[in-house]
């Protein structure tokens, strides 16, 4: 009976590997390694299974239930094959024994012992890993209807024929109080299992969706809304900020001398160096190509041209040799704006902008700030 309860995770669980398997957003390396986990997991429930199986054909013989006793090897030698099956590799075949195994379980223990031994509980159990399956729901809608049918069949067949191996009205409250608690225990678990699942897919996509995959940094879009956040945070509470625009010099250079991926190397690295010299409330997001935004809350100018100066210096003495293993030099020039009263988002970054312009063209590898605006 135990053994209903691993095999189902396993039904679930499988059903989900499925779905993993046709989602593209997750990398190829690390399904596999879920994957092999998620199988080896798969062969191990399958030898507990067995084994619970065995004992419990020594327990229904005493229970005076040989039949369904000797039913438990049956359902043995259907583990031993999944477990042969997935030792080999054929997961879908493999899936497809333990429901078996499951199905045929559920309605023997029914039939020997009676509706009220609790076994078809166990087929109740389909309904949710039917529903996340990843086969068509036209599929999924006739497989619920073909259990609904073998469910009530089921129950239709004991109103009308007795248990064919009753056992003691005390044994077979002891089994129905078992089933149903496993049962229980059963839909919580998976409950709980699926509800994590959702959670941290969730977690995943709204990562995707926020960070740029290069960097690690926010991506412009997120940026953008960060940058926002801290306007209305200004105009509410006449809190300062300061933004700096940053752009890296003759990166273009450096692709042609060193290749595209020494660039994207370096523009990892400066996703973590940036960061590295800022509080952690500092906001950094990747704004374009080489070319990167920071909100600084709570920052008047001065400070932030402390903060960018810090920057510049930080990737002057930068051991890039290090990251890259090429000794290549990498300068940056910042431009940096403190949000006024007049100011919108627009408005404040362009003149960060214009003054990164203005270090772009007096040399590069400095700081600029931008031009103060009539209030
Ligand atoms: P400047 O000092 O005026 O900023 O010169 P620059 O060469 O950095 O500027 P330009 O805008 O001419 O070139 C930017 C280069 O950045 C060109 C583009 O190929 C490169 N770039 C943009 N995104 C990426 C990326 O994701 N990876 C790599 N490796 N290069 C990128
Ligand atoms: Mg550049
Ligand atoms: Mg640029």
């Amino acid at each position: 009976m135990a053994a209903f309860q691993t095999a189902q995770v396993v039904l679930l669980y499988g059903n989900l590997q499925y779905m993993d398997n046709d989602n593209n957003t997750v990398s190829p390396s690390s399904r596999r390694e879920r994957g092999l986990k998620f199988w080896q997991v798969a062969r191990r429930v399958c030898q507990l299974a067995a084994a619970v199986d065995i004992s419990f054909f020594f327990l229904f013989h005493f229970l005076g239930s040989p039949i369904l006793a000797w039913i438990n090897v049956g359902s043995v030698a259907l583990y031993a094959a999944a477990y042969v099956a997935l030792e080999r590799r054929q997961n879908r075949l493999a899936i497809a024994l333990i429901w078996l195994e499951v199905i045929i379980h559920s309605a023997l223990g029914t039939i020997m012992l009676g509706w009220g031994s609790g076994f078809h509980y166990y087929l109740l159990m389909f309904i949710p890993a039917l529903c996340i399956s990843s086969v068509r729901r036209g599929t999924i809608y006739s497989l619920i209807v073909g259990l609904w049918g073998y469910y009530i069949g089921l129950d239709i067949l004991m109103w009308f024929i007795e248990p064919f191996q009753p056992i003691s009205s005390g044994a077979l409250f002891g089994v129905h109080l078992f089933n149903l608690s496993v049962v229980f225990a059963m839909f919580a678990y998976l409950s709980f299992f699926y509800m994590n699942m959702v959670v941290s897919a969730q977690r995943k996509l709204r990562k995707l969706a926020t960070v740029d995959s290069l960097t690690g940094l926010f991506n412009r879009s997120h940026g953008s809304d960060l940058a926002e956040n801290e306007i209305a945070r200004f105009r509410r509470a006449k809190h300062p900020v300061a933004f700096m625009l940053l752009d890296v010099d003759h990166f273009k250079s450096i692709n042609d001398r060193y290749g595209h991926e020494m660039g994207d190397k370096i523009l990892a690295e400066i996703g973590q160096l940036i960061p590295a010299q800022l509080r952690t409330q500092d906001i950094v997001a990747r704004w374009g190509g080489e070319e990167f935004l920071v909100i600084l809350p709570d920052t008047g100018i001065e400070s932030a041209l402390a903060s960018a100066e810090r920057i510049r210096s930080a990737f002057r003495s930068h051991d890039w040799k290090a990251a890259t293993s090429e000794a290549v030099a990498v300068t940056i020039s910042i431009g940096v704006s403190e949000m006024c009263e007049n100011d919108d988002r627009g408005s404040v970054i362009s003149r960060a902008d214009r003054a990164l312009y203005r270090g772009k063209a007096g040399g590069r590898n400095r700081v600029e700030q931008g031009e103060a605006l009539e209030q």
